[in-house]
């Protein structure tokens, strides 16, 4: 049988890396063995739901490269919730609830404060049909909540190793909102079950959703589909990354400059064992993908790093893509004999800006010694000029004026670029020119 695997975003901001990351790991591993990828939207909070959120959700997918074979929205699947309300209610599995919030609260302090765990006493359970309808007539709406049994809720997580919980230990969850709104808890059921879904790769912060979601397979009488449940990945500083807060979101990445493929190449090898290293195209992440790479330990994001990857990801790819990166960043005017020589010379892309600076007539050379420069200016090579042309000059300079290292260099550097520090002088060279190397020794741009 085809394996199938989701992402399943709910539409209530921009999805962040974290979540990038989540959609990776099941694009990889759809891809690696042949499985279907589906994109889910869980809409089904209509309040916290937005449209706008669900067109960037694919277009940061798309950005990325993750492509889904299959769209759905839970909020176009309602009559299946229904469906499901009624065949759990029927097999005695799912019963009204007339608690409010404020009693459930005081329910709850009162077990904490004798030292019992908080778990739902299911007096809701007891109710006669008299002080049900009594409810009733006051205008109260049900609740429902999912009656769980009492066997172990277990499974083979493909992170996690074993995992084992204890029905007794849980409360019954509440399935169905006073509002007769279908809760997370069952409409992933019913979809992960009915979109056949084999595979369910998530964040780790649903493995107690899973241990109640495995009773619910077992009542409806459905295959346990096989988990692997994510650390979740943290800002550097190990704060939880937040949808809501607008963490770390794609769209921020993409805006700064960010290649697609050195943040999927990030996502992709932080956390596992693999180095994290740029790959050139997204096959490569495919070929490499393994449920073993990946650890338990909290993967955590360094933007540096990513920059990093971003830079060193530049000097791999062609020039043709390289071309159209740069001018998509406004670097319109780069040919590729330039881009040829600094490349291998920045750290971000907006070092770019200092070698067309200094390249082109937008320097004042600073001048601290003009003796010293006339006396390199006459030792100058005659062109053509290329990498080796520095070192023959220095050779050069150093016999005519007896100086060496920060003495030799410095005043040079001063003169031809304005600055102390800034790019390699070799490479500088021939990009310069001799006429405009020879005009700077003077003073002159
Ligand atoms: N909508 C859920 C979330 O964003 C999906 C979790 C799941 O993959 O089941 O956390």
């Amino acid at each position: 049988m085809t394996k199938r695997v989701r992402f399943a975003p709910s539409p209530t901001g921009y999805i962040h890396v974290g979540n990038a990351r989540t959609a990776l790991i099941n694009w990889l591993f759809a891809k690696h063995v042949g499985a279907r990828f589906l994109l889910r939207i869980d809409d089904t909070d209509q309040e916290r739901s937005e449209d706008r959120y669900v067109d960037a959700v694919k277009e940061d997918l798309s950005w990325l490269g993750l492509t889904w074979d299959e769209f759905t929205h839970q909020s176009h699947r309602m009559d299946r919730y229904d469906m499901a309300h009624e065949k759990l209610r029927v097999m005695d599995r799912l019963y009204p609830c007339y608690e409010t919030p404020e009693e459930l609260n005081l329910q709850r302090k009162s077990q904490l404060s004798c030292g019992m765990p908080p778990i739902y006493n299911r007096d809701a359970l007891k109710l006669t049909q008299e002080q049900m309808m009594a409810y009733e007539a006051q205008g109260r709406k049900p609740h429902w909540r999912f009656l769980l049994d009492d066997l172990p809720m277990e499974w083979d997580d493909l992170i996690r190793g074993p995992v084992k919980f204890e029905g007794r230990h849980s409360s019954d969850p509440v399935l169905y909102r006073a509002d007769g709104m279908p809760v997370y808890t069952i409409t992933s059921v019913i979809d992960d079950i009915e979109l056949e879904i084999s595979h369910v790769i998530r964040g780790e912060d649903h493995v107690t959703n899973t241990s109640i979601q495995i009773q619910l397979y077992r009542a409806l009488g459905a295959p346990l589909p096989t988990y692997a449940h994510l650390p979740l990945m943290s800002d550097v500083s190990g704060e939880a990354l937040s949808k809501r807060l607008g963490s770390l979101s794609l769209r921020e990445l993409r805006a700064e400059g960010i290649l697609p493929l050195a943040l999927t190449s990030y996502l992709a090898k932080t956390g596992s064992s693999d180095p994290i290293e740029a790959r050139s195209s997204l096959a490569n992440l495919v070929d490499e993908f393994s449920f073993e790479k990946y650890g338990r330990a909290t993967p955590k994001f360094d933007k540096d790093e990513l920059v990093q990857l971003n830079t060193k990801l530049l000097h791999i790819l062609p020039w043709s893509e390289v071309k159209e990166i740069l001018q998509a960043r406004g670097f319109t005017n780069i040919e590729e004999s330039f881009w040829k020589a600094v490349s291998s010379n920045i750290a971000v892309l907006s070092d770019l800006k200092d070698w067309m600076d200094i390249c082109s007539d937008r320097v004042t050379p600073v001048i601290t010694d003009p003796d010293f420069l006339h006396a390199a200016a006459t030792s100058l090579p005659e062109a053509p000029w290329d990498e080796s042309t520095w070192g023959t000059w220095m050779a050069a300079v150093k016999d005519q004026t007896g100086r060496k290292g920060k003495e030799l260099f410095m005043p040079l550097r001063q003169a031809l670029t304005g600055r102390e520090d800034g790019p390699e002088l070799k490479v500088l060279l021939p990009l310069l020119g001799r006429d405009r190397v020879l005009n700077r020794l003077k003073g002159a741009a």
